[in-house]
Formats: C-alpha cells, structure tokens, sequence
C-alpha cells in the first residue's frame, strides 16, 4: 500500500509519465562545466590549461589514450580547472569553458571510421554515457543489444520524447550499432503508445508495461527476455547491452553528420508539480536551466538530480547538467519527505513492495551498520534493482535507497582494493 506521495499534485499510482512534453531548445549557455574523471591517476589530469581555446566536439583527456575524457560541448575559453569531489568521494576535474557564442566544431571525431573504437573515444560523454567497452571483453558474450525507450524514474520523458520525436535518427542508430557491433539482434522496448514509432526505427519491437519500475534494465530483462540476471554479474555478462533511446539517436546523428551530440534533453519538474523538457548544452549549470523554466529556489527547497524515485539531492544550482542528467526536480519545503533516524518497526512495507523480494528490513540493519560484506552475503544487497519503493513506503522514514546505494558503491570499492592486491 502507497502511503506518502512526492507531490501534492501528483496521485501515487506510480505509472510512468507516458505523455513527454514538446521539447523546449535552451539558448547556449554563457559558460559550461565539464565534469572529467580520472581513474587512472586518481582525480583531475588534463593536458589542457587555462586560456586554452576549446571547440565544440573537441575530445579533452589528460591524454590521447586515456580512457576518462569529455566532450567540449560549447567553443570557448577555458576559464577555469577545479577540483570536485562528488557525494561518494570520487575525484573529478571541474573544467570550466566560457562560451563564445557561436559553435566551431572540432575535426578529429569527423576523421574517425564508424569503429568500435571511435565509439569507445567519442560517445562516453554523450547523452546517456553508453559505454562500449564491454564489446571488447572476450569473456562478455553480448548478444542482444537493447535500446530502451522508456524512462528510469517517474514522472521523466526524456526517451520517450526521443522516440516519438527522433525515431529517424534511432533508426541510424540502429544501422550504426549493427556496423560497429556486428551483432544483428537489436531490441527497441518503448511503452504501448510509443509502439508505431518504435516500428519505424528497424528494431525488433517489445511493449514494456507503464507500471513502475517495469522499465528498469533488469526488469525488462526478466519481464520481456526470460532471463534473470545473477546477483553480482552485470547485464553484459548475460549477454545484454543496454542503451537509451537518446544514446542511440545521438549515435545515429553522429555518424550521419560528423557532428558529435552535445546537447542533453532533461525533464524539469517544479514546485506545482509541472514538467516541462528542455534541450540543452551538456554542462550547462541547473540555476540556467532553472531560470529558463522560471522555477525560483527559495530557502529549504530540495533539489534534485535525477527522479522523484532515484534521484540524488544536491546542495547547489551551479552544478551542471551531465550527460546522464534526465531530471531536474524542485521540491519546496511542504512538498518534501524529510528523512529520519528513527528505528526500524519491522511494519514489513519494503519487503512487501520490493520487486525482487529482498528482506530490506534485514538488509538495512546491516547497512546501517556499515557491514557491507554481509548485507550482499546474507541479504541479497546485489540483488536489488535500485527502484527506490522501499524507501518511499518505509514508515519510519529511513533513507533506505541511499544507504544501499552507498553499500554497493563501498562494496565495489573493497573488490578493485582486493583485485589490486591478487
Ligand atoms: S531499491 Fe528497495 S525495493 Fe527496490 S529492489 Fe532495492 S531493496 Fe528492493
Ligand atoms: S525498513 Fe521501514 S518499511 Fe521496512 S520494515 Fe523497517 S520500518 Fe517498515
């Protein structure tokens, strides 16, 4: 049983939003910021400096070869090089590009073949952050590559709007991910309103159910595939491959037009309760795009990156949209859920309502207490799908979504320590 809504306007039936809003084009921005990580020296190389120019579609890494790079998604300046550490703690280099106003796209990603190569080098930073890589990992035996078109929270729209709107440039995605991958077997799953756009794209076609959260990866796997994927593997090492219906269309559009994609479409949802889509500059930073929506944030306003279900508060607007930004909420303070310390009161609510019958009540005792090791062991943590409804019907209010996410991301810390050490 639903107890609690996010929003005072909108009924809990916890049905995804089915009707995307028309896409409204945000102007360039006066400046972006591009989040760049480095995994390999441990937070913030870049052979770029300050006073650098940059182009639009230009690749900065602290190396050609690097595997951690972004794409410059405005011709600027290079203004300033910050360090960020993100809610886990992780190092990036905040590169901060003052935008000239009018667009001169860089060559290099135009001189590239369509390879998997190229698509490893160019499209980590595009919309949707689809990473190849997996493709090139012989014990990964990828045979259905899997094009969804539905959202991953409530209330967002952003690739069903792609869909409805942008089914030609899927459609040469399709082609594309057929050249690069060679793997025939390609999926489109999009909601049942969506279905003859679906059909034009030259994927296979497969309805997914608008009833939350039907449209997550390893629900469609289990749903629509009969498969269900292990606890501990990935969705590769049961031969899928995942990517958003916008991933796809950018594909698509890039390698028809020698343009990479540098743009994000995100749902906005203010106060009221009303979304509106917007298209924008990867990097932009929210207050913009907050600003071009005519949301105003006040005091004890909760923002939030991402949707009402998974998506992660933050502490400021001068963040930017990242390529895997599809949400921006606005919350005031009467329409937020505080979260508390009280205890667990075993009601049973999150084990009834998990998906994949985890007993969270056991699960967050072992969380809460920081053992990790044993909430995967003995209480299937990596199991769990992160839809966040055990944390929206839990009645003493525990942030259960966020310690489990906190539990993988620990989790998978301890296996690369131990990795290092064999
Ligand atoms: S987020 Fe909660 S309800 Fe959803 S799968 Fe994980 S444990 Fe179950
Ligand atoms: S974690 Fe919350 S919803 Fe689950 S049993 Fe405890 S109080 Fe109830």
């Amino acid at each position: 049983m639903i107890k609690r809504s996010f929003f005072g306007l909108v009924t809990p039936k916890l049905e995804y939003n089915r009707v995307p809003a028309p896409v409204k084009e945000l102007p360039m921005p006066g400046k972006v910021v591009l989040f760049l990580k480095d995994s390999q020296n441990g937070g913030g190389a870049i052979a770029a400096k300050v006073g650098d120019t940059v182009r639009t579609g230009q690749r900065l890494a602290a190396s050609p070869d690097s595997p951690d790079y972004v794409i410059a998604s405005v011709t600027g300046t290079i203004s300033a090089l910050d360090s960020y550490l993100d809610a886990y703690g992780q190092k990036y280099t905040a590169i901060s590009i003052d935008a000239r106003g009018k667009d001169e796209w860089d060559a290099e990603f135009d001189n590239n073949k369509p390879t998997l190569d190229t698509a490893i080098r160019f499209f980590g930073f595009g919309p949707g952050t689809p990473s190849f890589t997996p493709f090139t990992d012989p014990e990964k035996r990828i045979r259905t590559i899997v094009i969804n078109g539905m959202d991953q929270d409530l209330l967002l729209t952003v690739n069903q709007y792609v869909v409805q709107n942008e089914a030609a440039d899927i459609k040469n995605g399709v082609q594309t991910l057929k050249k690069l991958t060679g793997i025939e077997r390609i999926v489109i799953v999009a909601p049942e309103n969506l279905v003859q756009q679906a059909g034009t794209t030259g994927a296979e076609v497969k309805v997914v159910s608008a009833a939350y959260p039907e449209g997550l990866p390893r629900m469609i796997i289990k749903n629509l595939f009969g498969t269900v994927v292990p606890a501990g593997d990935t969705l590769e090492d049961a031969g899928y491959f995942f990517l958003s219906a916008e991933a796809a269309a950018a594909l698509g559009t890039a390698f028809s037009s020698g343009r990479l994609c540098v743009t994000k479409v995100v749902t906005v949802v203010g106060k009221d309760g009303k979304t509106t889509n917007v298209k924008t500059r990867i990097g932009t930073p929210v207050a913009d795009v907050l600003k071009a929506c005519n949301i105003l944030l006040n005091d004890r306003d909760r923002l939030i990156l991402g949707g009402p279900m998974r998506g992660m508060a933050t502490y400021s607007e001068d963040l930017p949209v990242q390529p895997d930004t599809d949400g921006i909420l606005v919350q005031d303070e009467a329409g937020s859920v505080e979260v508390t310390d009280y205890p667990c009161i075993n009601c049973g609510e999150c084990i009834r309502i998990c998906p994949v019958n985890i007993p969270v009540n056991m699960l967050v005792r072992f969380l809460e207490a920081g053992l990790y090791e044993d909430a995967a062991a003995m209480y299937d943590l990596n199991c769990c799908i992160e839809c966040g409804l055990c944390s929206y019907v839990c009645v003493s209010r525990i942030p259960i979504f966020q310690y489990i996410r906190l539990g993988k991301h620990e989790l998978s810390l301890m296996e690369t320590a131990e990795a290092a050490y064999e």
